[in-house]
């Protein structure tokens, strides 16, 4: 049994527990992955809607190049330079100031008289365009190398060349291109709530991943055909597009876009925002003071630096952002908690079943060893209980059959002492058929009306001389009238004399058995058929388990008292077949009560019983 409890111990037990114990601490850990797993799918979006925002801008500056390319068929550049402005802006509403620079350093359109706007675009741009200056900007250099340079041998070699005095080739251009002065990166206008790289690189989080260079226009244009570059003047983001024909490199004409009529077309990519996400989370395009310029959820207030995730558009629109808000921030640690207490539940649910599951496995086996160590009792307690009448039986014929004994008085003694052993020996059979009968479910009673107070009478009688022999007092109180029941007289009679038999072998020096019949009417007409003795008793706590199979309360060893633990287990049996029970109580001034209650049959024809 203790090798039992240590396998299950070993085996279930502590994997359980030490499984149980990983899974609770997992589960401090729920909130904190609910808010990885969230900042992942996030992160994406976001970045989905900056990539859709990027890929707007080089669409409208493709749109731009195509339709300067237009406006160019047919006409020779200084045809169109005076009124490119104006002719620009009426085919173009994105442009809020159309220019045309040539690469002598002179600015051909717009006129500083012509408009407010074309006043403060010729004081911020008249040094930068004509390349006498130059200034911070924000470019896409890969885009640019990569770009069309198909106009390298053109007339911007030759502008290059008086410029810098030299022949140049396309790769020195390239070159000093990319050896632009790149200014330190600034810190960024957010701090993203959830960090979608690994702790060490989350400080690099914390500063722009775009840095502005110093450069002049035409070394930004290099050897391409279009472009674009972003600005800050005045504190102001300026993004401008700019376009030259591969015939006439030397006239470029460009665009500055209007930032709200950009804004209107950028509230496209948060449109694409799916519509399961709409009811979650709000995506706000922020400018470069983190201002909310563009929201998925017009109306959303909150504070706009502390987004869940953000992302940097990138160099076309420079310190902008796309920044994603969780409409309900306390949803999360809701379903963080929520899933924690499923979880725990569950945990606990299953560390409990694992518990009572051993508990059940234990119990079940511990009755099983209880029977199997029952059953072998059994098998000696029984075939001492044939032996020890056996015995006898071979001894005191054995005296007779060889004339050894020729006093009367004696031979009718062993005669008498055969006979109750061979009933007794009887008796045993009996029970061990009968219970082999009543286990295998193939035990008939013969039900007739039968009066128990005949019976019982009939029964002590018999029983009576074998009593007094053996120095006992037997007071058998009986009714005068008959009490009749539906029952088997000789199974009945098999539980009255179990119950004598019992009352002898328990009891010790007060050799005293009374016999009770009665009729009760509560709750229901039944008789009562109590057999006292005055014996050992049963034992506190096993007052139930002496109608179990094979139980014996007094040991064989201990008691000397012979014994196969299936009296009394017949006998419940066949009185619950018969609708009645079979009790015990401790009887006042020591010795047991034994009582069998039959329901009483009214109806039962006397004659028959
Ligand atoms: P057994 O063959 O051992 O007597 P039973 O089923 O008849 O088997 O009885 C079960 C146990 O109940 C006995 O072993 C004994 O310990 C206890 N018992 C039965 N009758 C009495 C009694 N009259 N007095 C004390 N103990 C009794």
């Amino acid at each position: 049994m203790k090798k039992l409890a240590l396998v299950l111990l070993l085996a279930v037990v502590a994997p359980s527990l030490a499984l149980a114990w990983l899974a609770v601490r997992s589960l401090r850990d729920q909130e904190y992955l609910l808010q990885r797993q969230q900042s992942f799918l996030y992160q994406g979006v976001v970045d989905a809607v900056a990539t859709e925002s990027e890929t707007l801008l080089n669409s409208y500056e493709r749109e731009f190049a195509g339709l300067v390319g237009l406006m160019l068929v047919g006409h020779n550049p200084q045809e169109i330079t005076p009124s490119f402005d104006d002719q620009l802006r009426q085919r173009w509403p994105l442009a809020q100031v159309g220019f045309a620079v040539n690469l002598t350093g002179a600015i051909l359109c717009p006129s500083p008289l012509a408009r407010p706007e074309t006043k403060v675009f010729c004081a911020n741009y008249d040094q930068f365009l004509s390349c006498r200056q130059s200034a911070e900007v924000y470019w896409n250099s890969t885009a640019n190398v990569g770009g069309n340079n198909d106009l390298a041998d053109n007339g911007n070699q030759k502008w290059l060349q008086n410029r810098y005095g030299t022949q140049v080739q396309s790769s020195e251009i390239d070159n000093s291109l990319k050896s632009f002065k790149s200014k330190p990166p600034a810190t960024r206008n957010v701090s993203p709530q959830q960090q979608s790289l690994p702790a060490s690189k989350e400080q690099m989080q914390s500063f722009s991943k775009i840095a502005a260079s110093e450069a002049e226009f035409c070394q930004l244009m290099g050897t391409a055909s279009d472009g674009m570059l972003a600005r800050f003047v005045d504190n102001k983001l300026n993004v401008l597009f700019w376009y030259r024909r591969p015939e006439n490199p030397q006239y470029v004409f460009g665009a500055q876009l209007s930032i709200p009529r950009l804004v209107e077309k950028l509230k496209l990519a948060l449109e694409k925002l799916a519509p399961s996400l709409r009811d979650e989370v709000c995506v706000a395009l922020l400018d470069d003071s983190a201002r909310p310029v563009a929201l998925s959820h017009p109306g959303f207030r909150t504070a706009w630096k502390r987004p869940f995730v953000a992302t940097e558009i990138g160099e076309t629109l420079p310190h902008w952002e796309v920044a994603l808000y969780l409409l309900d921030p306390a949803k999360l640690t809701r379903s963080a908690r929520t899933l924690k207490f499923t979880l725990g539940a569950v945990i606990a649910l299953l560390v409990l079943a694992i518990g009572i599951g051993s508990w059940l496995i234990v119990a079940d086996l511990n009755r099983q060893l209880t029977l199997a160590r029952q059953k072998t009792d059994f098998v000696s307690n029984v075939s001492h209980e044939l032996k020890t009448p056996l015995t006898s039986i071979r001894m005191f014929s054995e005296l007779l059959a060889e004339g050894r004994v020729n006093d009367p008085v004696k031979q009718r003694s062993y005669l008498s002492i055969i006979t109750a052993e061979t009933a007794r020996l009887s008796r045993l059979i009996n029970n061990v058929l009968d219970f082999a009968r009543i286990e295998r479910g193939e035990k008939k009673y013969h039900f007739q009306t039968c009066d128990l107070n005949n019976l019982l009478r009939d029964t002590a009688e018999t029983y009576r001389p074998h009593l007094e022999a053996n120095g006992f007092q037997f007071d058998c109180e009986l009714p005068e009238s008959p009490l009749l029941v539906n029952g088997d007289r000789d199974a009945l009679a098999q539980v009255i004399v179990n119950l004598f038999s019992n009352a002898e072998k328990y009891s010790d020096s007060r050799k005293e058995i009374s016999v009770h019949l009665e009729q009760q009417t509560n709750p229901l007409p039944h008789v009562e058929l109590k057999v006292l003795d005055r014996g050992l008793g049963v034992p506190g706590g096993s007052e139930e388990k002496i109608f179990e199979q094979f139980y014996r309360a007094h040991d064989s060893l201990s008691s000397g008292i012979q014994g196969s633990g299936l009296g009394l287990t017949l006998a419940r049996q066949i009185a619950r077949a018969h609708g009645g029970e079979v009790v015990y109580e401790p009887r006042e001034g020591g010795g047991s009560c034994f009582t069998l209650r039959l329901p009483l049959c009214p109806a039962c024809d006397k004659k028959s019983a």
